[in-house]
């Protein structure tokens, strides 16, 4: 098996990128954020407290999740349902950021993210995939751009959807996820001493991308 491992702050591009690569490579992508994502889901649906770790931790044994892929999308199925497309909100991502600090919640997904990629050709993308979920993987990527760029990024989507976002907010919220993601005590967001470090800042998609493949061409 060969895994590639992004890793890197919101917003940085890697689920775009990863899920181009995967195509252009062959390789299964895995988004593990997703996967943070259905547990806070169903916290906010079940009306649990995130910031409460205990009620959290409680409830994690009454949680399945699963992956599979539709047209080579990843889905991801929570206690029977396909929960895609429900997580994509900022709520969910700010409360799988919460939710993403405690133990209970990172085991229940450790060996799923390990499983996966035992058994395939995996593009894995997450804050510790590189530093923690695969220590061995093949290519370590640390991908990441300034919080400017992340979030100029991010209103030009969301205004390609029709929803005007105040600059200043976004940056400020794409900080405050930062800060939770690499000031946590377990498994937190850092660059694994083995990554190869790739600032998007100023790189077209296509540019990391290209970087990217070629730095798996040579360690293929
Ligand atoms: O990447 P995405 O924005 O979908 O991730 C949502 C949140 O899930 C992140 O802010 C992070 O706190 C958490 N996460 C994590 N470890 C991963 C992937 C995501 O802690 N491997």
């Amino acid at each position: 098996m060969f895994n590639i491992a992004i890793d890197g702050p919101a917003g940085a591009g890697k689920s775009t990128i990863a899920k181009d690569i995967a195509k252009r490579i062959g390789f299964v992508y895995v988004d593990t954020g997703a996967m943070f994502r259905s547990i806070a889901l169903y916290m906010l649906n079940n009306k649990v407290d995130p910031n409460d770790e205990a009620a959290v931790s409680k409830e994690c044994p009454n949680l399945d999740i699963t992956i599979s892929y539709l047209d080579g999308e990843q889905q991801v199925i929570l206690n029977g349902e396909n929960v895609s497309k429900l997580i994509r909100t900022e709520e969910v991502g700010n409360t799988a950021s919460i939710v993403a600090k405690y133990q209970a919640v990172r085991s229940k997904l450790l060996e799923l993210q390990r499983a996966l990629a035992a058994k395939e050709n995996v593009i894995m993308d997450g804050r510790d995939i590189g530093s923690f979920v695969l220590p061995n993987a093949d290519l370590k990527v640390y991908l990441t751009a300034s919080s400017h760029e992340r979030a100029r990024r991010r209103v030009a989507q969301l205004a390609e959807n029709g929803i005007t976002a105040d600059f200043n907010e976004v940056e400020a919220d794409i900080i405050k996820r930062d800060e939770q993601d690499m000031n946590r005590e377990i498994a937190p967001l850092k660059q694994a001493d083995d990554a190869v470090l790739v600032d998007s800042s100023d790189m077209s998609v296509e540019d990391v991308i290209n970087k990217i493949i070629s730095l798996y061409e040579e360690r293929k």
